[in-house]
């Protein structure tokens, strides 16, 4: 199945953006989703973790999410390692639930695509893309944190140069979510064009 990888930094849009591409009937997936699942109770991976972390990490069997998330804040060797622990499983799982797709393309919403070196695992690169300053506005009303959490936040992600030059498409996401539609459907387009006639590498015009 053709593969076209949503990315772009945190509160750039890009579950709006899905959404509006799942409103095509085109089927989404995303990885963050898929991590979240793979540490469910009986999940291979939370029994590692809590090998990894210690068995504090658990309450009554589930992932304590919160306190895994200050620890691997606060230190770059357990990011890692944890990191190694999920991606690739991340990967595998998205091969395995587009294997039971039916449709001429798929969205996978993969926000770590090019900080996790996995460009090449999409057909085309869809960015959605805006200013910083929209990005820290947009993610301190969505989470409810102050402007130096969100740097924070933005600071661990690659930089907005960097993903734009990775993109075969780019989705400014400026205007108003009506504003979006428009061009989901140019790309909506696009995407079915190259997923009937051809496969990875064929360059298209961005509409
Ligand atoms: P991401 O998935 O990239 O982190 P979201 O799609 O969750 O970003 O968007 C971040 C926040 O900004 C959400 O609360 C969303 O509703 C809002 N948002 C996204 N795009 C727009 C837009 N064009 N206009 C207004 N609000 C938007």
């Amino acid at each position: 199945m053709f593969k076209v990888g949503l990315t772009g930094g945190i509160g750039s849009g890009k579950s709006t953006v899905a959404d509006l591409f799942a409103a095509q009937g085109v089927p989404v997936l995303d990885a963050d989703r898929v991590a979240r699942d793979l540490v469910e109770p009986g999940q291979p991976a939370i029994a590692a973790i809590a090998r990894h972390f210690g068995p504090d990490l658990l309450k009554a069997g589930r992932l304590d999410r919160e306190r895994l998330r200050r620890i691997v804040f606060a230190d770059p060797a357990e990011r890692r390692w944890l990191e190694a622990l999920l991606h690739p499983r991340v990967y595998a799982e998205l091969e395995r639930r587009m294997a039971a797709l039916a449709a001429p393309y798929c969205l996978l919403v993969i926000p770590l695509l090019l900080e996790t070196g996995q460009r090449g695992f999409v057909d085309r690169l869809l960015v959605v893309d805006c200013p910083v300053d929209l990005q820290r506005q947009r993610l301190q009303m969505r989470d409810g944190i102050d402007a130096a959490q969100a740097d924070r936040m933005l600071s661990a992600q690659i930089g907005r140069p960097q993903r734009q030059a990775a993109a075969d498409d780019i989705l400014e996401n400026t205007g108003t979510v009506v504003d979006l539609a428009g061009p989901v459907e140019r790309l909506h387009r696009l995407y079915l064009t190259l997923a009937s006639g051809s496969g990875p590498g064929n360059a298209a015009p961005a509409p």
